[in-house]
């Protein structure tokens, strides 16, 4: 069962709904919707032509699942296996002021990005400490940092990753 910290908070759901966060995190509330049962459902929302949060949230199995069901229209290629994890960009929600990644990291890794603001898993296991995160799972690393240096890190996890733009 997720925690109460796995959801968007009550303020950045209102601001989705009003349209008042940032591309990036709108696109982070509307697939943490697609996928939580919990969460009053949401309108769904085109991204690049598609329902993106809605084919984010589908379970795909495997990083490259992802990107055949995405498209290479959609999706980049996977690139950086240093230390078990690959990003792809989301070429779909480019040129939003943010940087929107698909990060899958094999197990022990440690997806310790610089700049993540959000973080949802779409498949797998981020562990934080004794803290577990299952898939539909939005973290919000501004409000909980995520990540300690030791004992923590993924378990064969793909998440969403919406990064401060560089
Ligand atoms: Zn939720």
């Amino acid at each position: 069962m997720m925690s109460s910290t796995s959801h968007p908070t009550a303020s950045l759901q209102l601001d989705y709904r009003n349209g008042l966060c940032s591309a990036g995190a709108a696109l982070a509330v509307a697939t943490h919707l697609a996928l939580c049962p919990e969460c009053a459902e949401a309108p769904s929302t085109a991204w690049g032509g598609r329902n993106l949060p809605g084919v984010l949230a589908t379970e795909h199995g495997g990083g490259e699942a992802y990107a055949s069901a995405l498209g290479p229209a959609i999706l980049e290629h996977w690139h950086g296996d240093g230390g078990g994890v690959r990003l792809a960009g989301l070429k779909g929600a480019a040129g939003i002021g943010e940087a929107v990644y698909l990060v899958d990291a094999a197990a022990g890794a440690s997806a310790d990005l610089p700049g993540v603001l959000f973080l949802v898993v779409l498949r797998g296991l981020l562990a934080d400490g004794s803290i577990r995160f299952a898939r539909g799972a939005f973290i919000d690393l501004a409000a909980a940092p995520l990540l300690e240096p030791e004992g923590a890190g993924p378990r064969g996890c793909i998440c969403l990753a919406i990064c401060e733009s560089v």
